[in-house]
């Protein structure tokens, strides 16, 4: 078998939203296609792949660099010697020719684009359910038929008050949600604390229930100053308190903040990982890592990272990665992570879940399409339809 086309197109995701950091007025998406000459059902096979947000459209270095890697390629190059079919393993060794170690950055994103369409090929290639297919493959079956997903919202938006807020969260857990995270450090810490008490309101107190993310906006006595105000809350976590590869900082907020951190999100490499698990001082007990397969070179290499952890003491239940997509939550359920981000409302529609998933208690189902089964979601299908047509 062998690859006839690969398409691709940037679209928008803007929106209205800011957290402390960025606002998403501006926000793309590279959506890709991995068109083969493998025919089911009288329609060719065809894997599809998509930024996770936050992260811009990668066109360029897509169009210019890592497609013709792969048009170049000998067919017979891509294949899994032993199943014959085109791999990811393959595919991601083929698109990091000539790249050098190190500078972890928008080369990333491109290569996770390419490599989730690669896993999307993969599942469908032996009609699986990709959560059912990494679980007999990395020998974790059986999979997990659903996962934990908490709802992150509590954005900055123009005009926004706390009543909006408790509603907003309010309608989190009418939809079945029962984690929720909310967006500091865009206002004085006074402000946030207010914001806060808002949403413990909804909450009947219960910090457990709710996390914040200061997007790492904070530098180093801006955070101890939000840690020692948060930790009488007792919160699910506190997310990014400073810059993601400010190691030390993140390291002085643990020995001060005994509830549950959580970074990773804008590490885009096993090595990255590794450095904040080495020189981060998190807790393997109770922090929580965020890295996003879909931002820093796909599942290839998130497979390395969990390696990694594995080695380092950690175990993979402590993994509950960012993104809000379809391919964090077949690998949260394939590889027994600790569950996935989720934007209720946003990031549509990429963002998001199959359209038939049930969502009860904070755990929703997978789609039993064969692949990452984004065609299991309408919306989102007519963008793939449209890209392939
Ligand atoms: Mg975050």
């Amino acid at each position: 078998m062998r690859i006839v086309d690969i398409r691709e197109r940037s679209v928008p995701i803007a929106s209205e939203i800011r957290n402390a950091v960025i606002d998403f007025s501006e926000m793309t998406v590279s959506v890709l296609a991995i068109i083969t000459d493998e025919v089911r059902d009288g329609r060719p096979v065809i894997g599809f792949g998509f930024n996770s947000n936050g992260r811009y459209a990668q066109g360029g270095l897509l169009r210019e660099r890592f497609i013709p890697r792969l048009n170049r390629a000998a067919p017979e190059s891509l294949l899994d010697p032993e199943r014959g079919v085109i791999d990811p393993f393959a595919i991601w060794g083929t698109l990091m020719t000539n790249e050098k170690p190190g500078g972890h950055g928008e080369r990333a994103v491109a290569v996770g684009i390419i490599d989730m369409a690669a896993w999307d090929l993969a599942a469908k290639l032996t009609e699986q359910p990709l959560h059912r297919y990494l679980a007999d493959r990395f020998g974790n079956a059986p999979a997990r038929e659903d996962a934990f997903v908490y709802a992150a919202g509590g954005y900055y938006y123009p005009g926004k008050d706390d009543e909006q807020l408790r509603r907003e969260i309010a309608g989190y857990l009418e939809l079945g949600y029962s984690v929720v995270k909310m967006k500091i450090g865009g206002a004085p810490l006074d402000e946030d604390l207010r914001r806060i008490e808002a949403v413990l309101g909804v909450l009947d107190g219960d910090g457990s229930a709710l996390a914040v993310d200061a997007n790492g906006r904070l530098g180093q006595s801006e955070a101890l100053a939000y840690a020692g105000a948060l930790a009488p809350y007792r919160l699910r976590w506190f997310e990014e308190p400073g810059d993601p590869l400010d190691f030390e900082l993140n390291a002085e907020v643990a020995t001060h903040y005994e509830p549950p951190l959580a970074t990773g999100e804008n590490l885009l490499s096993m090595a990255d990982a590794r450095n904040l698990i080495r020189y981060g001082g998190l807790r393997p007990d109770r922090d929580v890592l965020q890295m996003d397969a879909a931002l820093s070179y796909g599942l290839v290499e998130y497979l390395r990272t969990l390696d990694m952890l594995r080695g380092a003491g950690w175990s993979a239940e402590q993994c509950i990665p960012h993104g809000g997509h379809q391919f964090n939550l077949a690998i949260a359920a394939g590889l027994h992570l600790g569950g996935c981000e989720s934007y209720p409302g946003v990031f549509a529609p990429f963002g998001g879940f199959s359209d038939a998933a049930p969502l009860e208690s904070g755990f929703v189902g997978l789609s039993e399409a064969p692949g990452i089964g984004m065609e299991d979601k309408a919306s989102l299908r007519a963008i793939l339809d449209d890209l392939v047509a």
